[in-house]
């Protein structure tokens, strides 16, 4: 079989497009290199739709995170993925600078947009510190899962006749008669139409497909996330600097507390946390906020962002138009992710109507049988239903994502085995053989070490 197009990348790009080529009634392969989907940057950021005042009027960034914030909370509903329309603040004293914000977040087409003072802003936030006087109100703004919004896009694809290859490492490329041969050790996938969307891995597919590389640079944001409180009610950051949008206190959409992240500039992808990092977020935290419950601190991370230059690159290649370049998308990609899927189609001149989807279903049912998760609940039967879902989840990791045992308080500390033995059982493999994550990361061992 010859594929339309064949997409490179399971983040939430690549599964954007996989998703909206797929409604575009073409056969689409996506093909990702990890045992999962949403294990690049869209596992690990602050997963908040920006409103879009951020983003310098008239650049790509600002033009997709408007529309994909608009995109977003439709496109959620159908995939049954829960999105939030919370709002954010951001907070500071320099109204000038904020009324500038304001003013660009008209110009980018931002609705709704307030500077609120000092009476209003203790309404929201009364924990905030007395000293912070002004806000810029953004109600637009909301929370996401961005791995569950990545896993379902692609899921809605698969139930409607797209493939997913997981662990699909490919090791050549050929470009013969108008179709692309992409080969890994045991298989070829034939394409007539490429999409280069593998973040971090975007230059490694880039030689082999031998069309244009650009100069990767990696910022690190490291994270602390606190039990689920109600400490803040909505995404409130800093006035934003040359760093980026500063470390902000938010929810997460399943009522996490978020505090971060960090921007350090790292010469290779490393997802290290520090301690200078989780220090500069508690010493910020702690000069906005009062009270801050970091008694309830339950797990640190970290997250890469990718960038070539200060705007995204979404263009067809002038080497071979039949691939399309995604290249730094850093944030506010995730918020951008359903707006530059549409415009990839309109590059491919994909114009018709989007097909009718059959829906797919979210893992979530009443526990029954045994709570496998005590922290968050979950049965196994909903574990198991992860397992044998469109893309089976077949790590820890995987499994978290989906049905968040192991996000709780403990942390997986009680469930861990359970879940591994459910993944061995479902899957008939030996326990030792369960990863966490990546193929390399195995979780028992058996004999000496
Ligand atoms: C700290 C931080 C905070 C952020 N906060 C926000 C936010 O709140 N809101 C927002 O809108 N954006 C945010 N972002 C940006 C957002 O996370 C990214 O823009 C988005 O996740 C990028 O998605 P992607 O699909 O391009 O990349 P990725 O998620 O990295 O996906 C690329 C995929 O390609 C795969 N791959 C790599 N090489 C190959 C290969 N050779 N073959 C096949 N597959 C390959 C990888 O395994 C990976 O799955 C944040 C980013 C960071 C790091």
């Amino acid at each position: 079989m010859i594929f339309d197009y064949a997409i490179f990348g399971g983040g939430v790009i690549g599964t954007a497009i996989f998703n909206k080529l797929t409604r575009k009634g073409k056969s689409c392969v996506l093909l990702e290199c990890e045992p999962d989907l949403a294990t690049g940057a869209t596992k690990a950021n602050s997963g908040l739709i920006h409103a879009g005042f951020d983003a310098e009027t008239g650049s790509l960034k600002a033009r997709f995170n408007v529309r994909g914030n608009e995109l977003t909370e439709e496109l959620a509903k159908e995939l049954k993925v829960s999105f939030k329309r919370t709002g954010a603040l951001v907070v500071g004293n320099d109204l000038e600078k904020l009324n500038i914000l304001k003013q660009r977040g008209i110009k980018n087409g931002v609705k709704d947009l307030e500077i609120i003072g000092r009476e209003k802003l203790r309404e929201i936030v009364p924990n905030l510190k007395e000293e912070i006087n002004y806000a810029l109100y953004a109600p637009s703004a909301g929370l996401i899962s961005p791995y569950m919004f990545a896993i379902a896009l692609a899921e809605e694809a698969v139930i409607n006749g797209g493939v997913c290859k997981l662990n699909f490492e490919t090791q050549n490329i050929e470009y013969k008669d108008g179709i692309f041969e992409i080969s890994s050790e045991n298989q070829t996938i034939l394409a007539r139409k490429v999409i280069n969307s593998a973040g971090a891995g975007f230059n490694k597919v880039s030689k082999l497909l031998k069309t244009e590389e650009f100069p990767i640079k990696f910022r690190r944001g490291e994270y602390i996330i606190l039990d689920k409180s109600d400490f803040v009610k909505l995404s409130i950051f800093p006035l934003p600097t040359a760093l980026g949008k500063g470390i902000l206190a938010t929810p997460t959409v399943d009522g996490n507390i978020l505090l971060g992240p960090t921007a350090e500039d790292i010469d290779e992808f490393n997802t290290e946390t520090t301690e200078s990092g989780i220090d500069k977020i508690i010493s910020y935290i702690k000069s906005t906020f009062n009270n801050v419950p970091l008694n309830k601190n339950i797990r640190q991370f970290s997250g890469i962002r990718v960038s070539c230059g200060e705007d995204f690159i979404v263009e067809k290649s002038k080497i071979n138009p039949n691939v399309i370049l995604i290249a730094g998308i850093n944030s506010p990609g995730l918020s951008s992710a359903p707006a530059i899927a549409e415009y990839v189609a309109e590059l491919f001149e994909e114009n018709g109507k989007d097909k009718p989807m059959k829906p797919r279903e979210s893992y979530t049912c009443e526990p029954a049988g045994k709570i496998v998760c005590r922290c968050e609940k979950i049965g196994e039967n909903e574990i198991v239903r992860a397992i044998k879902s469109p893309i089976p989840a077949t790590t820890i990791d995987a499994i978290k994502r989906r049905v968040r045992a192991g996000m709780g308080r403990c942390q997986g500390g009680q469930c861990l085995l359970e879940v591994c033995k459910l993944i061995a059982k479902n899957l008939n493999i030996q326990l030792e053989d369960v990863k966490k994550e990546s193929k390399n990361s195995l979780i028992m061992f058996k004999g000496d070490f």
